[in-house]
């Protein structure tokens, strides 16, 4: 089987200021990477990943399962070195999803939260597991898939590419079918779109560009609170008339229209509040006017709500909860582990740990992460002796 029609978009969102996603259409080679990190570190992450899946797209005769370890060994090893050369870009990962299509099936290799879908018969299923922590607390049966969906760590991931000397990858092929149709994509889709609305999105576009474009712009009606890329192909039979790869740029008209509403004018997850503020005033990219003030009144009788309630449970004193913070180190948090709106949260940091998530196992962090109210004392007991045991002196 062959790849078919392809398409590809990448697009900031509306609450970020960079773009620290990337993409890889080198067909029969795809592939996604969601950056993480402060300053330019996501940014490089996702590229420095995305290119060592570029420059080793053409087939050289290993099995896809054995290419696609190796590509992501050696792209962890690349993210790594230079975080460690760099103490501005200490921290610093990516996610990676990337697959290649050989024969009758596709090689897929999976690190973090962005995801494969295959979407055969009309029905859309995801191929992929998500290493992230409401992911492992949904397995577990801590958390239902609809909490997890409002889940204020939701964005915190348990497993990525360049962050340590090693990598843990998920690898594994799929049979395909001619007329199956692929979906690889970052988290900024499927925070803000859900699978029902994907599957219908992909059966009614009339091809794969327009089937990119329709996602792009259903992430940013809903808010666009993160970077959001897709890349779409399809299984053919027989070569495709013009295997040329569309990488195409969402124009403004497709993602941001004066007359959508953004969702919220409050903060994206980590972005500083009047940074999001100054982007919104200036029209965002498209620098657009647009009538921000019956959003400033909603967002205001929003943030008083959530002053009064956030006043009765700080006030009680004796509500803790430990997490992840948007760099995935373990935090204590004073307050309980909703946010009203996003931006305004009943929870506050009050311990920030030099333990990252990814650093424990399953078993510790289900145990750490569970959500019983616990006392700051004991919260702080429990970390400062995961501490002792995995970070180094
Ligand atoms: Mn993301």
């Amino acid at each position: 089987m062959k790849i078919g029609q392809h398409a590809s978009l990448t697009d900031t969102g509306r609450k970020r200021l960079r773009n620290e996603d990337a993409v890889v259409v080198s067909a029969p080679l795809f592939a996604v990477a969601d950056g993480m990190g402060g300053a330019k570190g996501g940014q490089l992450a996702a590229q420095l990943a995305a290119g060592v899946f570029s420059d080793h797209a053409s087939s050289s005769g290993i099995d896809g399962e054995t290419r696609l370890r190796a590509l992501v060994v050696e792209a962890n090893r690349q993210v790594f070195n230079r975080a460690q050369s760099d103490p501005s870009l200490a921290g610093m990962g990516t996610t990676v999803t990337a697959v290649v299509l050989e024969d009758d099936h596709l090689a897929i290799v999976q690190v973090g939260d962005s995801r494969a879908y295959r979407l055969r018969g009309g029905v859309l299923d995801q191929l992929t597991e998500d290493h992230s922590l409401v992911a492992e607390l949904v397995r577990s049966g801590r958390l239902t898939r609809e909490e997890a969906a409002l889940h204020p760590q939701r964005a915190v991931i348990t497993r990525a590419l360049g962050t340590d000397p090693t990598v843990a990858a998920d690898v594994f092929v799929t049979p395909t079918q001619p007329g199956d149709v692929f979906l690889l994509c970052t988290d900024g889709l499927t925070t803000m779109v859900g699978d029902g609305a994907i599957e219908h999105t992909l059966l009614e576009s009339k091809d794969a560009q327009a089937a990119a474009r329709a996602l792009v712009r259903a992430a940013n009606q809903a808010g666009g609170d993160d970077n959001v890329s897709v890349v779409i192909f399809e299984i053919v039979e027989d070569a495709w008339a013009d295997p040329e790869p569309q990488i195409l740029t969402a124009p403004d008209e497709d993602t941001l229209t004066s007359l959508e509403p953004v969702a919220l004018l409050s903060g994206g997850v980590g972005e500083p509040r009047e940074t999001v503020l100054a982007t919104a005033q200036a029209g965002g990219r498209g620098a657009r006017p647009r009538s921000i003030l019956p959003l400033l009144l909603t967002a205001l009788a929003l943030a008083l709500a959530g002053v009064v309630v956030v006043g009765a449970v700080w006030g009680s004193k004796r509500a803790y909860f430990v997490g992840a913070d948007e760099q995935g180190y373990i935090t204590v948090y004073q307050g309980v582990p909703w946010d009203i709106t996003e931006g305004v949260k009943l929870y506050r940091e009050i311990y920030v740990s030099p333990l990252r998530a990814p650093q424990l196992t399953p078993e510790e962090r289900a145990e750490l992460f569970d959500h019983d109210l616990a006392g700051e004392d004991v919260a702080r007991e429990r970390i400062a002796e995961l501490e002792r045991l995995v970070v180094a002196p």
